[in-house]
């Protein structure tokens, strides 16, 4: 059996699977969010230790320690980019953890545009300039955190992502070490030589010392002793690698997409990376036996949240799972879209001054229709995702494999087949986050072997396109047209 750590955004998970990466026990606890100023977001760093501790224990100890003895190895699966400052010697943080999410960095990363970093950036790292990533959280502590400096003057300084914190505090040997996927979200981290880079970090100031050591994905990662028995930590990716890997996109041009609050989609693009001219980034999907595999990466900011937005916002439905029921009232001859633009659009369009828009709406518009068109819009978004990462890659998708709490929506799956025209596959296991590091920590451990993974994934359901293409295209044309007129509605105003 291995356990995977799956620690989110909103809460720490423990998760145990078999070594038919069934799920046998799964316990959860939300932590406290902080939001100190406007666009900033924190989490206590201790207090994700203690929770994540808390969970595992309470797995650990579940079936009268009964497992103790059948867990072979630990993987571990984080929130990606959100950083952690702590004191070598007193293992103290020296700040909140400043989370993705935080934009107190975005005029720092505006200054570094304006002198012209942009360009060197994204071909060293795949990504973009953005507060989003670490390096500008990083710079900010040492900025403002008066210790930081002076402690990384004595060589006492560490950073690391949250699987770095985890790993320096829950190893018996105390290691500082991550994996590629979380060091290429960084900003730091050449994802060509695969090193950390001194021309990126002079850019962002940050001193090689305080950094950890980069393992492989399935690597050994240090000993987690508990209560006499001790457990090698043998896998770690970030979140979103983590569920490529468990949705087994093993090979060039597979494809995963979750839907959860947003979408996020990753194509696997093999062992080299492809540049994007579409507005998408590049990353590391993860490193074993020695070789590197990339991804392209696209995100849709406002998907199960359009959902959220009809339960808590307008109020029109009670809960998220009712919208398959409700929607069978919707009228199939409306014409009705909405663009779920509430901050903008992100990939492929990018426009921050794009503003949410129904459009279509009649006489006899109902809440049936207004539900479809939310869910309809993930679908649409999804697509304009996909044919800016088929364009980069040069390549078609074969079959999307999805997962995410919205997946569970069958209309949603359906439509999404339709408008692809192509197979879309739900696994039993929707948690592919914490199955792909239970995957890359298992093939460490000689649990299973790599080529034996993709048996073990089983399909639960398979969409399969069945509508008229000509009749999903001008649907597509008009949802294209519905995106255009929401743009720059800020700056019109
Ligand atoms: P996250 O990990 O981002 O918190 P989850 O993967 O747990 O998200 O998915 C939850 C999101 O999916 C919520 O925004 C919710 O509104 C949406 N969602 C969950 N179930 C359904 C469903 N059956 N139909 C449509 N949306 C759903």
């Amino acid at each position: 059996m291995i356990i995977s750590i799956d620690q989110g955004t909103t809460s720490c998970r423990s998760i145990l699977f078999d070594k038919a990466a069934e799920i046998i026990e799964t316990t959860q606890k939300e932590f406290k969010q902080f939001f100190p100023k406007s666009g900033w977001v924190e989490h206590d760093a201790k207090e994700i230790l203690e929770c994540q501790t808390e969970v595992l224990h309470e797995l650990l100890t579940k079936n009268g320690n009964g497992y103790l003895q059948e867990i072979k190895a630990i993987g571990i699966t984080n929130q990606r980019e959100t950083i952690v400052a702590w004191n070598k010697k007193t293992g103290v943080p020296l700040y909140n953890a400043i989370v993705w999410q935080d934009t107190r960095t975005t005029n720092y990363c505006q200054d570094l545009k304006d002198k012209g970093f942009e360009k060197l950036i994204k071909e060293k790292t795949g990504l973009l300039l953005d507060s989003y990533f670490s390096a500008s959280k990083m710079n900010w502590i040492l900025e403002n955190i008066p210790e930081a400096k002076q402690l990384a003057a004595k060589n006492n300084l560490l950073f690391g992502t949250i699987d770095t914190w985890l790993i320096w505090n829950l190893t018996d040997e105390k290691n500082h070490f991550t994996d590629p996927s979380n060091a290429s979200r960084t900003l730091l981290f050449n994802i060509n030589t695969l090193e950390w880079d001194a021309e990126l970090l002079d850019i962002f100031g940050i001193p090689r010392n305080t950094l950890p050591t980069v393992k492989q994905s399935s690597d050994n990662f240090g000993t987690y002793t508990y209560n006499g028995h001790s457990f090698p930590i043998n896998g770690v990716a970030g979140d979103q690698q983590s569920a490529l890997f468990g949705q087994c996109c093993f090979e060039k041009g597979d494809a995963k997409n979750t839907y959860g609050t947003g979408c996020f989609m990753l194509m696997n693009t093999g062992n080299s990376k492809i540049a994007s001219n579409n507005g998408l980034i590049s990353t590391i999907a993860w490193q074993i036996d020695g070789k590197t595999s990339y991804a392209l990466e696209g995100s849709v900011f406002v998907a199960g949240s359009g959902v959220q937005w009809l339960r808590d916002g307008i109020q029109i439905i009670n809960n998220a799972t009712e919208t398959e029921d409700i929607i069978k009232d919707a009228n199939p001859t409306s014409s009705l879209y909405f663009v779920p633009a509430f901050a903008g659009l992100g990939a492929p369009h990018w426009n921050m001054n794009a503003r949410g828009m129904l459009i279509g709406l009649t006489r006899d518009t109902n809440r049936a229709d207004v539900t479809k068109a939310t869910l309809d819009a993930m679908a649409y978004q999804t697509k304009d995702v996909l044919t800016a990462m088929e364009k980069d890659a040069k390549t078609q998708l074969n079959t999307l494999n999805v997962d995410g709490g919205a997946c569970n929506n069958n209309y949603l799956m359906q439509f999404q087949s339709d408008l692809l025209n192509i197979p879309v596959d739900r696994p039993i296991c929707k948690e592919s986050t914490a199955l792909g590091v239970a995957f890359l920590a298992g093939i460490q451990c000689g649990l299973w072997k790599f080529e034996e993974l993709s048996k073990i994934r089983t399909n639960e359901k398979l969409f399969l396109p069945t509508k008229n293409q000509n009749e999903i295209k001008s649907k597509y044309n008009k949802w294209n047209d519905a995106v255009e007129r929401c743009k720059d509605w800020e700056v019109n105003v």
